[in-house]
């Protein structure tokens, strides 16, 4: 049985808060407000995971009124959420993404950050797509107030 979802997920940019995408910490004059790390990458991600088995999103799980969570790496719920794919005999096929954001130039980092969701997933390189683009000055993204980032992951049923 295979089970597919669909991830998207927003951060404002601030001026004074580390730059957190696909676990990757990328020099810039703003960073992502959030509860956690705001790392719009890594949460679109584990949406999309939770959505192919509709265990509703992140927020649900790793609510953001908890003190617990705060300024927690996102990798770390990637991770949390991976077990929950795991638990219910599931396997991720693959990953793709895309990061919309008008600056920092994000193409030198797309490598570290398949990387690290790799490893979150226990999947080859392959099998992890992380793409970058800009929305050309239109909307909040192309006006630099914050970044987005949309994902899908296809699962598979283990035995
Ligand atoms: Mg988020």
């Amino acid at each position: 049985m295979m089970r597919i979802g669909i991830g998207y997920d927003v951060h404002p940019l601030v001026e004074g808060r580390p730059l957190m995408l696909g676990g990757v910490s990328i020099p810039h004059s703003k960073g992502l407000k959030g509860h956690s790390d705001a790392d719009a990458l890594l949460h679109a991600i584990s949406d999309a995971l939770l959505g192919a088995l509709a265990l509703g999103d992140l927020g649900r799980h790793f609510p953001d009124t908890d003190p617990k969570y705060r300024g927690i790496a996102s990798l770390k719920l990637l991770e949390a959420v991976y077990e929950k794919v795991r638990e219910r005999g599931f396997a991720v096929v693959n990953v793709d993404s895309v990061v919309i954001a008008e600056e920092p130039k994000l193409s030198p980092h797309l490598a570290e950050m398949a990387k690290n969701v790799a490893d979150a997933l226990h999947l080859s390189l392959d099998c992890v797509s992380i793409k970058a683009t800009r929305e050309e000055g239109l909307g909040f993204t192309g006006r630099k107030e914050g970044i987005a980032a949309k994902a899908v992951a296809l699962l598979e049923k283990k035995g």
